[in-house]
């Protein structure tokens, strides 16, 4: 994974098709509206902290096909999702949704990172998101704080079937074991 890449496009790169397939799924209906204002970059509260992270740039590179380089680009996952940027497009364009898409698309092909990854893991494993170092639990007991509520990892299998990202996970873990 990389921030995004600045290399010259190659033609083999382009995938004609990809907009279309992101204009099929939910939240993608309207990026071939997109004309590159920048105003989703400008209001953007993200963008207007990093040097690298332009919401204009990925509906761009979406829209030209760069499939790779967009799933595989680590700035895919700075958003905040505060959907600022769909509030004030001019064309309606829901740059929120188009990225969370881009985001389910590379968590499918186990692009996300690692971070992500671990949280999965976690939560699968125990039902928390964090793992709780022992550390802490015995520092609840020692000032008197009730135990923390038991995960429920079962339910959380159960009700998340079908999610790929996970399924992904549990799939290398069988592999590791
Ligand atoms: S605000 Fe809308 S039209 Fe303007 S660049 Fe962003 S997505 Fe495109
Ligand atoms: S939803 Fe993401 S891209 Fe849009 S304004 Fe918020 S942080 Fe920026």
């Amino acid at each position: 994974m990389t921030e995004t890449n600045k290399e010259p496009i190659k033609a083999s790169e382009i995938d004609p098709k990809f907009k279309y397939e992101l204009s099929k799924m939910h939240g993608g209906e309207k990026l071939l509206r997109c004309f590159q204002c920048g105003t989703c970059t400008s209001d953007c509260p993200v963008a207007r902290f990093s040097d690298t992270y332009r919401p204009r740039t990925i509906i761009h590179m979406a829209q030209l096909g760069l499939k790779e380089r967009v799933l595989n680009s680590s700035t895919l996952w700075l958003c905040a999702a505060c959907f600022t940027c769909t509030d004030r497009c001019p064309q309606g364009v829901e740059v929120a949704s188009v990225i969370r898409v881009l985001r389910n698309l590379a968590a499918e092909k186990g692009m996300a990172p690692i971070v992500f990854k671990e949280q999965a893991t976690s939560l699968l494993n125990s039902g928390y998101a964090y793992k709780i170092p022992e550390l802490r639990i015995k520092k609840r007991e020692t000032q008197g704080l009730p135990p923390l509520p038991k995960g429920n990892p079962e339910n959380i299998r159960k009700s998340l079937r079908g999610v790929k990202f996970l399924e992904n996970i549990e799939k290398e873990e069988k592999h590791e074991q």
